[in-house]
């Protein structure tokens, strides 16, 4: 996954889903934009502390760089759980899904942009190009432990008859290994998922360990049925990348957010 650029916007492009061409995605990064420190600058973020005017007129930025309009631009309130939300029908606007609580978005509408904002936290993108089908979601250690990767899978198998051998998955830049210690809870949240956590974890010291929330995805996602050509994963770790990237835990909490985006083109 390269950085590359649209209109004012830098951001990860994964390969695979760009050779398909019949979608625009990709992983923003914090240049560009009109938000002030610590928010600096393109901050898509709306449950920050940054003035709203710059949020909107950064959300704004990032879908005029794609052809798209801030309407069109589809984002929820993300709660660390693992519900989707289904847009199946044409509709002119659709800000007032922004207060819907759930973590994921899935649709097969072409010309509306689904998002989900992140600072630590995977993003995670998928595209059926037989079914013409694309889905947005947000796996913190939470959500990758309720399965909300394998969950978007499914809900593309079930609701548009997909095959998961022709999905791709994008898995994007989060908080890696290197700067993310968790404890006791959140092993034991993986434990009984039924996940086995030494293939994404290493012990550090008592009651400690180190997570790999990228590994721990990219093996639901295979568990779902995505061939491993099928996937990439970028392995930059938002908390060391400090030019490039908002990280919650490094900031303190008060900082921005980058988006994982995908569109369908018409
Ligand atoms: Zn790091």
């Amino acid at each position: 996954m390269e950085i590359t650029k649209s209109g004012k916007v830098h951001y990860l492009e994964p390969e695979l889903f760009a050779s398909k061409d019949i979608s625009v995605q990709g992983f923003t990064t914090r240049h560009e934009g009109v938000s002030r420190p610590p928010y600096n600058s393109l901050n898509l973020g709306p449950s920050t502390l940054d003035s709203p005017h710059n949020v909107e007129g950064n959300r704004s930025i990032l879908a005029r760089a794609f052809g798209s309009r801030l309407e069109k631009l589809v984002t929820v309130t993300q709660v660390h759980g693992s519900d989707l939300l289904l847009l199946d029908e044409p509709n002119p606007d659709f800000s007032h899904f922004q207060k819907l609580e759930c973590d994921g978005i899935i649709t097969n509408q072409p010309g509306v942009m689904i998002g989900v904002c992140v600072a630590d936290c995977v993003p995670i993108l998928l595209l059926d190009p037989v079914r013409r089908v694309a889905a947005a979601l947000h796996a913190g250690w939470k959500g990758t432990a309720a399965g909300i990767a394998r969950k978007g899978v499914e809900a593309i198998v079930t609701l548009f008859d997909g095959r998961p051998r022709d999905i791709l998955a994008a898995i994007g830049p989060s908080i890696a290994p290197c700067c993310y210690e968790v404890d006791e809870p959140v092993v034991e949240a993986f434990r009984a998922g039924g996940q086995i956590i030494e293939s994404f974890t290493t012990p550090a010291g008592p009651g400690k360990w180190r997570l790999d929330l990228v590994e721990a995805n990219r093996r639901q996602l295979l568990r779902a049925g995505i061939g491993e050509e099928n996937l990439e994963a970028s392995h930059l770790c938002v908390s060391c990348e400090k030019d490039l990237f908002f990280s919650y835990r490094r900031d303190g909490g008060d900082t921005g957010r980058q988006m994982g985006f995908i569109m369908l083109k018409r």
